[in-house]
């Protein structure tokens, strides 16, 4: 996956990943051959929280919601569009908080992240609900705390906020999720808008849906919404949705409907490997050409874009091993803790902690290819491979930083295998803080219980 980095590659990088405007990331960089995440020294913090743990850097989440927002602020017409993160990206409550610092709101796809972000103190004027399948007890919250907009994804589900509505004697805003039948052409795990996918309605059903949603004492049809898909590195599957959608949106308001609002989801890609992505202010322009002539109030629910590259886990090597013309790196992270590579095969930079490359150092050694497995019992328990690392980061103890894992990373980490979830660590600067400790094996134990017929049965011999 990495190009072939010699040890002087190291050097030079301060990272080499670029965010979607094109910048450097300096968040995560090497300072005198040490990863650092802002003012902290990556070895230093890992003798004061057990590894695996996921490292944020705060200045860099603020970092991407500033450019995002001064961006849509330059290049786009009439108020402010609402930033709506969506927080299964990174739902923790200091990424929340940080963000809503900021002025951030939130699009919520559970009761669970609805209480997250209300928790991070997001309004619920700026929250969103997206979601196949919402349950009734979702709905009731999203009415008791008056969020901004549940965003519609089938009639059943219509048919069931009216009702809730109507027992509450709640007016409730809603929006219809549009299915535009385009390809993202990402992973097709992270492919949303296709006819056959189980997101969104489609444009004749929703026509219907909205007539009907006018009628209902209850419901406040506000517009329409979208999500394509995840992961997004060209700008072409974009411009095909929201033609779709624009087209759509003419045809309801030619039909005298009122459309406040438009959601257009997020999907804005991250460079993991080599790929080259498109511009956020081309992204920006082709809202401005394709959807600000419809003159609604514009709701983005980027996720990936705004937390991604803020965070890197940090793992220590166990071991490694040969296995045929294999190298196997054993490190003490595993699928549980990162499921990107096993769910979706992706690709994530895997830097040393430490590189000793000066001049002077007689240590350099040969790079190594290997293969960076976790302990799961699991063939699909593979973080990375092909990665070329320098010999003195792959000894025992060694620290290295799973890259650009800031989304999908922690939010999906699980305890099979009886593991802990991975603790989280937010710094400010030369500040370093746990945001969640490591959640072990006792936690869970003390929330189960042996059933009572089996407590006083002895144990057979
Ligand atoms: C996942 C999701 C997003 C965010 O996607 P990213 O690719 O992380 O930007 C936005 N909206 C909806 C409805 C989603 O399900």
């Amino acid at each position: 996956m990495s190009p072939k980095r010699t040890p002087d590659f190291y050097s030079k990088l301060r990272t080499q990943e670029k965010n979607y405007a094109g910048q450097y990331n300096m968040s995560f960089s090497y300072k005198n051959n040490i990863l650092h995440a802002e003012d902290i020294a990556l070895p230093a913090l890992a003798q004061k929280v057990q590894t695996p743990c996921y490292v944020y850097s705060s200045e860099r989440i603020q970092h991407n919601y500033q450019i995002l927002s001064r961006t849509c602020q330059e290049h786009l017409p009439g108020p402010a569009p609402l930033i709506a993160y969506a927080c299964k990206a990174n739902a923790s409550l200091a990424v929340l908080t940080t963000l809503a610092r900021l002025g951030c709101g939130a699009d919520i796809v559970s009761g669970g992240e609805m209480k997250r972000a209300l928790a991070a103190g997001i309004p619920s004027e700026k929250i969103v609900f997206s979601g196949v399948g919402k349950s009734e007890s979702e709905i009731e919250m999203a009415l008791f705390h008056q969020i901004a907009q549940i965003n519609i994804e089938s009639a059943a589900e219509m048919d069931m906020i009216a009702e809730t509505a109507r027992r509450h004697k709640q007016f409730v805003p809603v929006s219809f999720r549009l299915n535009p039948d385009v390809d993202a052409k990402t992973h097709d795990h992270t492919n949303t808008g296709k006819k056959e996918s189980k997101f969104g309605i489609s444009a004749e059903l929703i026509e219907k849906l909205y007539q009907k949603a006018l009628s209902d004492p209850y419901l406040e049809p506000k517009g329409i919404s979208m999500h394509i898909g995840s992961q997004l590195t060209t700008l072409e599957p974009f411009a095909s949705a929201f033609e779709v959608l624009a087209e759509f949106v003419t045809r309801l308001k030619d039909k005298g409907l009122d459309i406040e609002t438009l959601d257009i989801g997020g999907g804005v890609g991250l460079p993991y490997s080599d790929e080259s992505l498109f511009a956020l202010p081309d992204y920006i322009s082709l809202i401005r050409k394709t959807i600000s002539p419809l003159k609604a109030r514009l709701i983005l629910e980027p996720g990936r874009s705004l937390t991604g590259d803020s965070g890197i886990l940090l793992s220590r090597v166990l071991y490694s091993k040969k296995a045929g013309a294999k190298n196997y790196l054993i490190v003490d992270a595993g699928m549980t803790d990162f499921m990107r590579p096993s769910l979706y095969d992706a690709l994530h930079p895997v830097y040393p902690v430490e590189t000793d490359n000066s001049q002077t150092s007689k240590k350099t050694g040969e790079n190594m290819i290997f293969d960076v497995v976790g302990p799961v019992c699991e063939t699909a328990d593979v973080l990375a491979k092909n990665v070329s690392l320098p010999s003195e980061s792959t000894r025992p103890g060694a620290l290295i930083a799973f890259m650009m894992t800031g989304a999908y990373g922690a939010v999906m980490a699980s305890t099979y295998n009886a593991r802990p979830l991975p603790a989280e660590v937010m710094v400010h600067r030369d500040k370093a803080e746990e945001i969640r400790p490591q959640l072990t094996v006792d936690d869970l134990l003390r929330l189960e219980k042996i059933p009572s017929w089996l407590e006083n049965q002895a144990v057979m011999r």
